[in-house]
């Protein structure tokens, strides 16, 4: 447990000195029941690669519908960002709506809605699985950390509305939000749960369907020839009739996905040793609601089942070269949050994160969902930008059944894309140089927007009431 609080001041930042760092996840240990790898050739009607929740949603519908699905996972299923993200379903679109209404005017009215179906998708998904993973429904909430910050959060709510999307705008009183928080919008749907406990609950499930998973089965190459698609791995050719390419990120690596597809990005999470109830409490926390804050590059908070704190993003690491590294968080990255978690929650100074952790997320060309084909034969679909939980599997469900009907849902057309490969303007934008440009400017915001000393402030009104 959190030991007795220091006085403020005697801390800058939370303590990192004994953190795990782990190449996995913090939410949950690896299955002791992984499926053998492919051992010889295969011929399937429709073949799914990669074994995210975009991979396990889309498999899972194709066996729904009673198709001849194989499943191919180079690790398990779930070892991807799937099992390691922040745990938050968004309602919303993420990113800055003022430049993507500009950019995308026609898109955003299509990602309002399918934002909202896909949290709705996900709900039905825990529901009709009956699977257990801690998930309240009590709304992700774009938070404000100063009045200027809170004029950005009415700027966005509003462009939000215009699309046809709803939330929220309330004070921090008003949300339930920490001390330290000026206010938000909550959004109209979604909340939070254990990813890990998530994926591990899909998982189950399409093991217990009619799909052939093959695990620890990782594929080298892909290639359309004579009509069918030839996917080369380690100890077997799968010879499939079509393909879903649902390697996120990692799919950069062979020539069959389109160009420029998915940016990668290296994002961590940490969490806190699990600190005292009645410190949590102190919090004035009361709506638990996941914050996401309205930096340029977001930094999200939410509490867990286990008494804990888990902080998220902040910075973004520039992946530069394929096969991704299985990598651990940068220890300098973990001190820094560490550091942001002693701001935002004064009175927890003196905790210590128990754990750090991070993943490979895939920035889209547009910032949005995308989906489309190559060929008559080869089906993809990315959509991640920080809010793939919920956007990934809703989509790649939907591809299923475009697969399986040939008639597109509405919500995949809004996205739909035949372009053979993408503008290089989002890889060329995400510099490293850039995303350490945006980190120094919210810092600099930070310096100037009292945001550390309203945390102090609503400390000392909070030990004054409590003395
Ligand atoms: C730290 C972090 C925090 C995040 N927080 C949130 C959040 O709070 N809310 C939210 O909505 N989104 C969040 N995201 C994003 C979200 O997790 C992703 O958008 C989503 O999980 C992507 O799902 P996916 O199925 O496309 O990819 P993944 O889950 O990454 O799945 C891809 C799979 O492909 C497999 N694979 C790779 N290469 C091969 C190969 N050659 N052969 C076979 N298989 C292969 C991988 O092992 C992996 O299992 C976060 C992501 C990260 C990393």
């Amino acid at each position: 447990m959190g030991r007795t609080p220091h006085l403020e001041g005697d801390r800058d930042s939370m303590r990192t000195d004994s953190t795990k760092y782990t190449s996995f996840t913090g939410w949950i240990d690896p299955p002791d029941d992984v499926r053998p790898a492919l051992d010889g050739d295969l011929t399937c009607g429709i073949a799914v690669i990669g074994g995210g929740m975009g991979g396990m949603a889309a498999a899972l519908r194709l066996a729904e519908r009673d198709q001849d699905v194989v499943l191919l996972e180079a690790e398990f299923c779930g070892y991807g960002s799937a099992s390691r993200n922040g745990g938050q379903i968004a309602g919303a679109p993420g990113g800055d709506l003022r430049m993507l209404s500009l950019q995308s005017p026609k898109k955003m009215p299509v990602m309002a809605k399918l934002a909202e179906h896909a949290g709705r998708y996900v709900e039905d998904l825990i529901k009709t699985h009956d699977i257990d993973c801690d998930y309240v429904a009590n709304g992700l909430v774009w938070g404000a950390v100063s009045p200027l910050m809170m004029l950005r959060v009415r700027t966005q709510a509003a462009i939000l509305r215009a699309f046809g999307g709803g939330g929220t705008v309330g004070s921090r009183e008003e949300l339930g939000l920490p001390a330290g928080f000026v206010g938000g919008m909550r959004e109209s749907i979604g909340g939070m749960l254990n990813p890990g406990k998530l994926a591990r609950g899909v998982r189950r499930a399409l093991l217990g369907s009619s799909a052939k998973v093959f695990e620890r089965t990782r594929v080298s190459d892909v290639r359309r020839t004579g009509g069918i698609v030839e996917i080369t791995t380690p100890h077997g050719t799968v010879r499939a009739d079509k393909v879903l390419l649902a390697t996120s990120v990692y799919g950069g690596e062979w020539d069959i996905t389109p160009k420029n597809l998915a940016t990668p990005l290296y994002v961590i999470e940490i969490e806190s040793e699990p600190i005292a109830p009645e410190r949590l409490a102190a919090l004035d926390w009361t709506s638990r609601s996941g914050i996401i804050t309205q930096h340029q590059l977001m930094t999200h908070y939410r509490l867990t089942e286990r008494n804990t704190i888990v902080c998220g993003v902040r910075t973004a690491q520039r992946g530069r070269t394929y096969p991704l590294p299985d990598r651990v968080p940068d220890p300098g990255v973990v001190r820094d949050m560490g550091k942001d978690l002693a701001n935002r929650f004064p009175s927890l100074s003196d905790v210590a994160i128990e754990r750090a952790w991070g993943g490979w997320i895939g920035i889209s060309p547009d910032w949005l969902s995308v989906a489309g084909q190559v060929g008559d034969n080869v089906f993809y679909a990315m959509a991640c930008n920080g809010h793939g939980l919920c956007q990934v599997p809703y989509v790649t469900h939907q591809l299923a059944d475009y697969i399986v009907d040939g008639e597109m849902p509405e919500d995949l057309a809004g996205i739909w894309s035949d372009a053979s490969k993408y503008s290089p303007s989002m890889s060329l934008l995400l510099q490293p140089f850039v995303l350490r440009a945006v980190w120094g400017l919210d810092r600099f915001n930070d310096f100037f927007n009292g945001s550390r000393t309203r945390a102090r402030r609503a400390l000392r009104r909070g030990r004054r009431g409590g003395s």
